[in-house]
């Protein structure tokens, strides 16, 4: 192993390496890991070590914590470890990603470019955002956990948009913050396990609008409130401080100039071996064509990742 990784590291003038990983959560984070305890170089683009770990208040899921982790320390100890191991972290986002000259070339938002002979798509999901007039005004928020106690103390009534699980979770954290709560859905029926939907009638200041429909934001500089459409009422504006989408995640590709087959939804398809349709690009975590997304999955992930890249690239030399 020792005599692979001095023949690699002589190859590695500069920004050349084994292993370009795009993402830091939990899925490029333990590949970035396991890479480099294979032997190889890696590099991993990110500007958030742990990505969307910070967003769990608490990991109570993840075997090895009684009681749970705050997911932002989780995600600080494995970027820790990773960087402890000898990973490259530019600390920058992609711009893109392509392949050139028989190489995987990535290109930061900084312009520099750092070149790899595989690498392994990380970069998770973001949520969905509607496609309605002023949804690019500032002032529309995503993460309770984050934004939320920007809302604390000022009396203020907050929007939620969304009818499932994670509109509900929303709605039950941003319940403890503002004054009223309006979760408003398109549906006639949310969407969310029993459970969450009873917590929520529990709440005396959560008010559930379905059948309303968001048909736009509304706000001069920022967003400070929605225009909804009802089947009775026609068209009318609610007023808010804050407005919180939950309507769903979808994968987060941007950067990838790299023709791969894809599902429906836009995740990347892999085979057994995390491979993408392309040679040597290999995708982990949220951003696959997966069954479950969670944390201990996108880790799993990582590490079958960054094992198939070894594997690959060794059959490479053959
Ligand atoms: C509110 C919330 C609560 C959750 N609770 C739980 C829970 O209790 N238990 C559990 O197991 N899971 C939970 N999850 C799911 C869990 O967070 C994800 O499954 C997990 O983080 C996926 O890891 P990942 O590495 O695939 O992607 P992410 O964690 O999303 O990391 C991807 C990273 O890639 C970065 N990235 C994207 N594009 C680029 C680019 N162009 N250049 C560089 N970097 C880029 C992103 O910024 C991000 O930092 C929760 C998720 C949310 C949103």
């Amino acid at each position: 192993m020792k005599a692979q990784q001095e023949e690699r590291e002589e190859g590695m003038a500069g920004n050349h390496y084994d292993i370009i990983i795009v993402g830091t959560g939990p899925s490029g984070l333990t590949a970035a890991i396991y890479g480099q305890r294979l032997g190889m170089m890696v590099v991993a683009f990110g500007d958030i070590p742990g990505g969307n770990l910070y967003m769990i208040e608490r990991l109570m899921n993840f075997p090895g914590f009684v009681g749970g982790v705050p997911g932002a320390q989780f995600g600080a100890t494995v970027f820790a470890q990773a960087q402890a191991e000898g990973v490259t972290f530019p600390m920058t986002r992609l711009e893109r990603l392509i392949h050139q000259d028989n190489a995987f070339v990535a290109v930061d938002v900084n312009g520099e470019r750092y070149e790899g002979r595989s690498a392994v798509v990380a970069c998770g999901v973001v949520p969905r955002m509607l496609k309605v007039p002023n949804a690019d005004k500032p002032g529309i928020y995503f993460c309770s956990l984050c934004d939320g106690p920007l809302f604390r103390n000022k009396n203020a009534t907050i929007v939620v948009i969304g009818g499932g699980n994670m509109a509900g979770q929303e709605a039950l954290s941003l319940s403890n913050i503002a004054e009223r709560v309006l979760l408003v859905y398109h549906g006639h029926k949310l969407k969310m396990e029993a459970v969450m939907q009873k917590a929520i009638e529990k709440k005396p200041n959560i008010e559930v609008l379905l059948g309303t429909t968001v048909v736009a934001f509304k706000g001069e500089e920022r967003v400070d409130g929605v225009v909804v459409s009802t089947e009775k009422e026609g068209q009318k504006e609610i007023h808010a401080e804050g407005v919180f989408m939950a309507v769903g995640w979808g994968p987060n590709l941007e950067m990838l100039n790299i023709a791969v087959e894809k599902t429906e939804e836009g995740y990347i398809k892999t085979n057994q071996k995390l491979m993408s349709s392309f040679p040597g690009l290999f995708a982990a975590g949220d951003v696959r064509d997966t069954d479950i997304r969670q944390v201990i999955t996108a880790c799993a992930d990582g590490a079958r990742a960054a094992t198939y890249a070894l594997e690959y690239l060794d059959a490479m030399k053959d």
